[in-house]
């Protein structure tokens, strides 16, 4: 049975390690150009599959070398690919990514394909046998809403990552069960700049006030901050040597919904999302650095003394 179900976006990262972000008009040497599937939808997917989860995605990508080539990775983890489409008016997404040497990185995207993801009568019954929906926004906003109404209407448990960060409708915060945006993607659904922890908090009750029932905004290297009504809790980030930061957005939303459809109590979720983020910063690339069931236990269990992550 598909425990998690992923609707989003896939694209082909084309990513280049520079000395620095470069100035506009200005050209630097980097290093060799790696080519690798990316795309927010498909690295949580993939993200969850590593966690032993069985993930179906639905998407679209173009009928070329870039779309095979990514729903055939996908389909190498176990990830059901049946439900992403192939179109024949517009190229597969792509994106332009630069990495620094702090690794930070700086992103350029090409939706393609993406914008074309539609709803048709099997995906809707997938969204209502799931045990949770993942969604961002890198596909057409109304496409999400919709999936987001199926989903709640069935009490599928909704899961969104607001990025990249547009206005909501204020009917759509009472569907989601899980909203996790980053600091930037809280700032924008807020007005309240968030950069430390009572801008953080402040941002986070806003959201709860709108009807969102857990809140959780990360923080980079700084971790994450939980919100419920019940509950506000900082959770820091676990220590580790800092590679490359792309994708570790996608792993800790993956060791998250991962956690959750083990059935285990949102603090233990949360444990997961952190030591999955934390492992993919330390490695290159969105979907290569992210971490197996088997190094996220060994991780935790390093970390923690003798906590279990059961599969
Ligand atoms: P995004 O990539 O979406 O902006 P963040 O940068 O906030 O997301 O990272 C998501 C999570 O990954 C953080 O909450 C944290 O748990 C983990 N993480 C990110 N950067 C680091 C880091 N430098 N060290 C350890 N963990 C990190």
């Amino acid at each position: 049975m598909t425990e998690i179900v992923v609707l989003g976006s896939l694209n082909m990262d084309l990513s280049i390690h520079v000395p620095r972000i470069p100035l506009p008009g200005e050209t630097l040497s980097g290093g060799n150009l790696l080519t690798s599937p990316g795309g927010k939808g498909a690295n949580q997917a993939a993200a969850s599959a590593r966690l032993g989860k069985q993930v179906a995605m639905i998407g679209c990508v173009g009928q070329d070398d870039f779309g095979r080539r990514m729903k055939s990775n996908l389909r190498s983890m176990g990830i059901e690919v049946s439900h992403i489409k192939e179109e024949t008016s517009v190229p597969s997404g792509t994106a332009m990514i630069l990495v620094d040497t702090r690794g930070e990185n700086c992103i350029v995207l090409s939706p393609g394909a993406n914008q074309k993801v539609t709803l048709g009568p099997a995906d809707v019954d997938l969204i209502k046998k799931a045990r949770i929906l993942l969604l961002q926004l890198e596909i057409a906003p109304d496409i999400v809403f919709e999936a987001i109404h199926i989903a709640h209407a069935a009490s599928v448990p909704v899961l969104l990552n607001p990025a990249p960060a547009i206005p909501l409708e204020e009917s759509i915060y009472p569907m989601i069960d899980y909203l996790i945006p980053n600091e930037t993607e809280a700032t924008l659904l807020t007005g309240v700049k968030v950069m430390d922890l009572p801008s953080t908090q402040k941002a986070a009750e806003i959201l709860l006030t709108r009807g969102v029932k857990t809140v959780i905004i990360t923080l980079g290297a700084e971790g994450a901050f939980l919100a419920t009504k019940k509950k506000k809790v900082h959770v820091p980030a676990f220590k580790t040597e800092v590679v490359d930061t792309t994708g570790a957005g996608d792993a800790f939303i993956g060791g998250f919904a991962s956690g959750l459809v083990q059935g285990k109590e949102i603090g233990f979720a949360l444990q997961m999302a952190s030591a999955a983020g934390a492992l993919a910063s330390a490695k290159t690339g969105a979907q290569t650095s992210l971490p197996s069931c088997q190094e996220l236990e060994s991780f935790l269990n390093q970390k923690s003394g003798a906590q279990e992550v059961p599969s």
